[in-house]
Order: C-alpha cells, then sequence, then structure tokens
C-alpha cells in the first residue's frame, strides 16, 4: 500500500517509520510512504504556505495554492482518497482503519497553525478524520496514528507473533486479560487454566476475559458484539456479580 503524505514537517515521521513494524513493512515493500513537503510547491519567492485568515481572528491558515499544486502533481489525476486530517472529522476507528486498508494508495493532508483554507476541502478531500475530541498542534500525529493503524490490517505486514484478530476492536470487543513469565509476582498467580497447555479451554477462558473487560470498560460495545446466546446469558450472571460488589477484570466469567 502507498501513502502520499502533504506536509510542511516531513522530518517528523522518520523516526516512526524507521522502527519495528512500519520499517519492516517498508522494507519488505508492503508499505510506501512518500512525505511531500507542501512548502516545495509554494511558487512565490519566499515560498509562503500560510496567510492570516479573511475577517480576522487570530493565527494563520495554510493556504490553498500549494496544497492543491502538491496533490494534484503527485497524484496525476488518479482517483485516491484523500484524508484531511482535522478535529472536526469523522472520529477515527479500528473499522476505518480496516477499510482504508483496502485501497492501494492513500493522500493524507496534515494541517497546521489555525488549520487550512476551506477551499481545501471542498477542491480535494474525500474525508476528514480525526482522532479524538481534542486538538493537536498539527495533522502530523494524527496522520501517524492512522498510518500506523492502516498498516497492520494490510496482509503480511503483522508477522505471526504480532497478529492481531484478537486486538481490542478486531472481535467487537476489549482484548482480555494477558499474562507472561513468571507464574507468579509478588502474590499475584498466573490463573492455573493459562498454564495447563489444554489449549480449549485457554481459548474459552480468554474470551469469557474479553467479554467481562469491555463489559466493565465499554459495555456499548456489547451491543454490537458478536456474541453467543450462552455468552449473552453468563453477562448477566456479570450483572450479578456487579451487585454484590465484586468487580475484578482479570476473572474470567463463571
Ligand atoms: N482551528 C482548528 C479547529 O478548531 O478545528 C484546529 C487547528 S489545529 C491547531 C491544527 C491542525 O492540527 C488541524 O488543521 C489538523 O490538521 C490537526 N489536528 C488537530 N487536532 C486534530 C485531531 N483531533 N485529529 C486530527 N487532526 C487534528
Amino acid at each position: 500500500m502507498r501513502f502520499e503524505i502533504f506536509t510542511l514537517f516531513p522530518a517528523m515521521f522518520e523516526s516512526v517509520l524507521s522502527e519495528s513494524i512500519l520499517k519492516r513493512a517498508r522494507e519488505r515493500g508492503l508499505l510506501q510512504v512518500n512525505l511531500h513537503n507542501i512548502r516545495d510547491y509554494a511558487t512565490d519567492k519566499h515560498r509562503v504556505t500560510d496567510e492570516p485568515p479573511y475577517g480576522g481572528g487570530g493565527g494563520m491558515l495554510l493556504k490553498v495554492e500549494p496544497i492543491v499544486r502538491a496533490v494534484e502533481s503527485v497524484l496525476q489525476g488518479e482517483r485516491v482518497p484523500i484524508v484531511l486530517t482535522t478535529p472536526q472529522g469523522e472520529r477515527f476507528t479500528q473499522r476505518m482503519a480496516a477499510d482504508f486498508a483496502q485501497y492501494p494508495r492513500l493522500a493524507i493532508i496534515c494541517g497546521r497553525y489555525e488549520g487550512v483554507d476551506e477551499r481545501v476541502r471542498q477542491l480535494l478531500v474525500t474525508h476528514e478524520v480525526s482522532i479524538g475530541d481534542y486538538v493537536l498542534s498539527g495533522g502530523e500525529l494524527a496522520a501517524m496514528v492512522m498510518l500506523d493503524a492502516i498498516a497492520r490490517h494490510i496482509p503480511n505486514v503483522l508477522g505471526n507473533a504480532e497478529s492481531a484478530p484478537n486486538d481490542s476492536f478486531s472481535s467487537g470487543l476489549l482484548e482480555g486479560a494477558q499474562y507472561t513469565r513468571p507464574p507468579e509476582f509478588r502474590g499475584l498467580r498466573v490463573p492455573e487454566v493459562l498454564l495447563q497447555g489444554d489449549h480449549g479451554a485457554v481459548a474459552r477462558w480468554r474470551r469469557a476475559s474479553a467479554i467481562r473487560r469491555t463489559w466493565l470498560r465499554r459495555p456499548e460495545l456489547l451491543l454490537n458484539a458478536p456474541l453467543s446466546d450462552a455468552e449473552r446469558y453468563l453477562l448477566g450472571e456479570l450483572a450479578d456479580e456487579l451487585a454484590r460488589g465484586v468487580r475484578s477484570e482479570t476473572d474470567a466469567l463463571p
């Protein structure tokens, strides 16, 4: 998959792209990230990319011409989703990451200062995306968050050890409690079932732990989660536990 990222600060991406999963994906040719400096597409003598907004008010806005010139000259008319990072956009989700990963090429525009001239939206943008209800200083961190989450859905980017069918949200649930060595630390023991090598029992425990955790932390996810009738029945038992004042996140369902 190919990303075309339009930014005033391409150097911000370097360390994120040079480590771990994203680094390996690029080396293996599964992921290509092209960084385009919007300033290179400003044609005036001083390469101006921002101006104060018409009508006054504080701050500066990214100008329309350099962004349009940059995007048009890179995409050359190819129909590609063009994402504008903005706190006013649709909230980025795991579902959206999986959907974007279906495209062979994706463009992301990183805003700065007070944002971008409205005509960038009108002329170019197909999706406006926010990574959460807070305001960042620029779209670069948002673009990196999206890039990382999308890349995890590109086939073969994750190795077996990292494969993510149980990642939170992918299954409609949060992932449950997890443990590694040692079996006991400061009196806290790993649940016996995880130590006994019965794969079926481990799978059932994990599933139950995921349901418990989701119920306690993000109950609204359960409305759409694919649960069996038996699992839905077990939710009633969790409700009873809570009514009795028990609130353990690590125990699986009874
Ligand atoms: N004045 C803008 C507003 O109130 O909507 C915010 C501008 S913000 C300081 C500068 C840039 O950071 C935005 O143009 C956008 O590209 C990026 N940005 C800020 N918060 C973001 C968020 N939650 N998600 C995605 N991008 C964000």
